[in-house]
């Protein structure tokens, strides 16, 4: 087996199309190697070697020794440097990379190689014994932190003592002498907390850190960060060991993260960061806050000219927008990663579009490359531009650097784990953090907007936001964040954690206080690609409402009829005269409360008027679209209070005594409602409500028809069946006799298949998903459809259905309609449409078209294997 991949000298054994082999880093750079930009050479250990160490007790397999010795020779003979050499020695960098980006999640070791005989070549070699023991310094902090777990808090507090001491602020200004001393303390430090002294052996610093980077793809952050991310089916990292360049040798050195496009708005400008005299991970980890590339171009026109070459040839290799990191040593560039860069949902759609008419990708890909989430995250809020900006000056506490557009409110809350808990407790937050790291991926993710103090648009918290679409300010070194208070001074105010703050990504700007939001104009590349989305997918598209107002927005969304109204939700409210709710309540209650049919039928004529006016509003805010009324699901006993005096009061407001409300009460009480007298059991025993409410229907449909009659519709009704349950989905060819149409209500169907109650079980689920656990489930079951399962169970129930009926309608209005992967699933069992909420719609619509999209490139894939047989 072939557990290494060499790059190095214009040749590489594996390649861009290796991702999942190689992860994105080891693929990217055995690409750039080949399309012949300037890469240090190197070698990629697999994932697979990833998967074998978790899978064997933490053991390599028999043959990557050997592997690994080989590799490193051709290494040592590429670079004519020899690791551990004490004249020149040759030096390694250790990188994770898996075949989906996660920023900073997993480890990075730089320096490798460096012991206390070789750092004296690398003084020698460079001429800079500062530069030499600064790297050593490095090393030997990585490989205690990183490889060994030891706290970086004390290792860093080491480093500013020493700082304070030589009174320097910046790490290029210390002197020689003083990184040694430092080195001698961090390796003293090792000493007491591990017993052992610091390895000076290359091999057992190399082999400590492969392990280490394996480890790291189970570290509790990047566990997390795939749980939030969905990430699913990877084999593990892979681990890339290469040439370390140096871009802190001096002036004419740096180390920058750049972009092809603007990855916020997507434009097509060239966009990143850039330090001068800085090493690795300086620029992510957003501790000096970099220059702008224009500076770049200032002060280095022939590298900024090259760079910009290699923007130029790997977005027309890669067809799509890159992540570029690189290191300038002593005026010589040097690309170390490209990878599909993370953007803004605005920026996707701007550069899918853009990139279809600048002929680079097709239609197809265009659709391909959009994500249900960047569709979600387009609506997100930003701050009314109509609020006078006098009084939102006077609030602004501070000014940075804008990294992930919109905006956001929520309590300022300083780290991360208490971000968690007041998210659970249901509480909107800010994230406020001098910087972040990848430890707090678990409270970025639940905060509504993230604010640091330090960093630059490529920095940790910003490409972390930027891939999920959330708010995001950088940079804003006016806060002076105090965490032990739990407190921020900025502007003369102060700001303590569970004061409310306003954060404008768009502008950087901070405001205290809650400041108003609202929702953003759709730009415009996503009415284009959306229409190539409708002109492509077979599935229709409907939504769940049940008030005309939810059904315009649903049909400015793109929805095309109503699939679910339910009903009942009609009850509870009027959302035409709010002031009239009571009344209609009462109503219910009085009819839910009758001890004869009479009596019923009575409070039942009341409730007539309310819902055929529901009915009309929703007929005409359709216009002419197919509606699907659900008659009466819950079980009645929601509709009447639970407590004593609320029973005492409608009973007099109804008139009948007390007992009678308290007894009938007591009557419904069901132990599992979920499961009980609901649906069309309730037709059974009173079958007056539906009578009520198909007159309702039909009486509106009346009165809407002679609206609609003008847009040339006619009036059509048919009848059809929610299939809920598992008795119902395995008979449905009888049913099909007398229905006219199903629509699966997936909800009830998944807790009934499953036997998992749709109330209770959330407490229990995540363990299911959880990867660390038991991960059983690939995803929550009530989000994402058990296709093995229920989906088995829809498919039996269609081909039943159809066999019956050849032309039966069907759809689905459980929540799965909004779900992308589950709206492929109802594609290719040849459903009719799917209902989802209304801003499931533009999800479902895409997911349609790329359903039809991954069948033909399946129908081409397979119609190649028949020609080649
Ligand atoms: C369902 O069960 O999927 C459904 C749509 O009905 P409800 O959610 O109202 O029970
Ligand atoms: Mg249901």
């Amino acid at each position: 087996m072939k557990y290494i991949y060499f790059f190095g000298a214009r040749k590489a054994q594996g390649s861009g199309e290796m991702k999942d082999l190689l992860g994105g880093k080891g693929a990217g750079l055995a690409e750039m190697t080949r399309i012949g930009l300037p890469v240090p050479a190197g070698f990629t250990i697999t994932t697979v070697a990833c998967d074998y160490y978790f899978k064997h007790d933490r053991k390599h397999p028999r043959e990557l020794a050997g592997q690994v010795a080989a590799n490193l020779k051709r290494l040592e003979r590429v670079t004519g440097k020899k690791l551990g050499d004490a004249k020149d020695p040759l030096l390694v960098s250790v990188r994770s990379g898996s075949a989906r980006s996660m920023p900073g999640m997993m480890e990075t070791i730089l320096n490798l190689g460096l012991n206390s005989r070789s750092v004296t070549g690398l003084a020698r070699t460079t001429g800079n014994e500062r530069f030499a023991y600064d790297a050593y310094r490095r090393f030997v902090q990585m490989y205690s932190t990183v490889v060994i777990g030891l706290a970086k808090d004390e290792l860093e507090a080491k480093l500013r003592a020493m700082k304070e001491r030589l009174k320097v602020k910046d790490d290029t200004k210390v002197p020689a002498e003083a990184w040694k001393q430092l080195v001698s303390e961090y390796k003293e430090h090792f000493r007491s907390k591990t017993g052992r002294d610091f390895p000076e052996d290359p091999q057992e610093q190399l082999w400590d850190a492969i392990g280490a980077v394996f480890e790291s793809w189970m570290a509790e952050k990047a566990v997390t960060y795939r749980r939030v991310e969905k990430i699913t089916g990877l084999l593990g990292t892979a681990v890339s060991v290469v040439q370390m360049v140096f871009g802190n040798t001096g002036e004419n050195s740096g180390t920058g993260v750049c972009f092809t496009r603007d990855p916020s708005t997507g434009e097509k400008t060239f966009y990143g960061d850039f330090l001068i005299n800085a090493q690795g991970e300086d620029v992510v980890a957003g501790i000096r806050t970099p220059m702008h590339l224009k500076e770049l171009q200032r002060r280095m026109p022939e590298i900024y000219e090259q760079l910009e070459s290699a923007r130029r040839l790997l977005e027309t290799h890669y067809r799509d927008m890159q992540d570029m990191e690189f290191t300038v040593e002593d005026g010589k560039l040097y690309m170390l990663q490209t990878r599909g860069g993370k953007r803004t949902p605005a920026a996707t759609f701007k550069m899918a579009v853009d990139m279809v008419s600048e002929r680079l990708i097709s239609k197809e890909e265009a659709l391909m490359r959009v994500k249900p989430e960047d569709i979600e995250r387009l609506f997100y809020p930003v701050i009314d531009a109509s609020l006078p900006r006098t009084d939102l000056n006077k609030r602004r506490l501070a000014t940075g650097i804008s990294a992930v557009p919109g905006a956001a409110v929520g309590k300022a809350v300083f780290t991360a784990h208490e971000a968690e808990e007041w998210a659970q407790g249901g509480q909107k937050v800010i994230l406020v953090r001098r910087e972040t790291s990848p430890e707090d991926v678990g409270g970025m993710f639940v905060a509504q907007g993230i604010l640091t103090a330090t960093g630059g648009k490529t920095s940790h918290a910003a490409v972390v936001a930027r891939g999920w679409g959330k708010c995001c300010v950088v940079g804003c070194e006016q806060l002076d964040i105090d965490y032990a208070e739990k407190r921020l001074r900025a502007n003369g105010r102060v700001v303590r954690q569970g004061d409310w703050i306003t954060l404008d990504g768009s502008e950087g700007a901070v405001y205290e206080g809650e400041v108003a939001l609202i929702m953003p104009e759709l730009p415009p590349a996503y009415t284009t690609l959306m229409k190539w989305a409708d002109a492509v997918r077979r599935l229709g598209v409907r939504t769940n409402a049940d008030t005309p107002q939810d059904a315009r927005k649903a049909r400015e969304m793109g929805a095309e009829g109503i699939g679910l109204c339910r009903t009942e939700h009609m009850f509870f409210k009027d959302f035409e005269q709010p002031e009239r709710s009571h009344e209609r309540q009462l109503a219910i209650q009085e009819m839910i409360v009758a001890e004869s049919g009479d009596a019923r039928r009575k409070a039942l004529e009341k409730l007539l008027p309310f819902q055929r006016r529901d009915f009309v509003g929703l007929f005409k805010a359709m216009d002419g679209c197919p509606v699907t009324i659900r008659l009466i699901d819950p079980p009645l006993h929601e509709f009447v209070p639970h407590d004593r005096a609320q029973q005492e009061e409608v009973a007099r407001k109804i008139g009948v005594d007390a007992k009678v409300v308290i007894r009938r009460v007591e009557q419904l009480r069901e132990a599992n409602p979920m499961l009980g007298h609901r649906g069309c059991r309730l037709a059974i025993t009173y079958p007056e409500i539906l009578e009520m409410q198909v007159r309702a229907i039909i009486e509106a449909a009346r009165v809407a028809d002679q609206i609609i009659k003008k847009a040339g519709v006619k009036l059509e009704y048919s009848v059809g069946t929610m299939i809920e349950l598992p008795r119902a989905a395995l008979l449905a060819d009888q049913i099909a006799e007398v229905a006219e149409f199903f629509s699966f209500g997936t909800n009830d169907l998944t807790q009934t298949v499953m036997g998992l109650s749709r109330d209770d079980a959330g407490r229990f689920l995540p363990d299911y998903v959880d990867e660390k656990k038991a991960g059983i489930f690939p995803a929550d079951p009530f989000q994402t459809l058990d296709l093995p399962g229920v989906g088995m169970m829809i498919k039996w129930a269609i081909d039943r259905g159809r066999k019956t009926k050849p032309k039966l309608k069907i759809g689905i209005c459980g929540e799965h309609a909004g779900d992308a992967a589950s709206v492929k699933f109802c594609h290719q069992v040849g459903m009719d449409y799917v209902s989802p909420s209304p801003f499931g719609v533009p999800i479902a619509r895409l997911a349609a078209a790329q359903a039809v999209i991954e069948e033909r490139a399946a129908g081409r894939s397979k119609a190649k294997g028949k020609r080649k047989k």
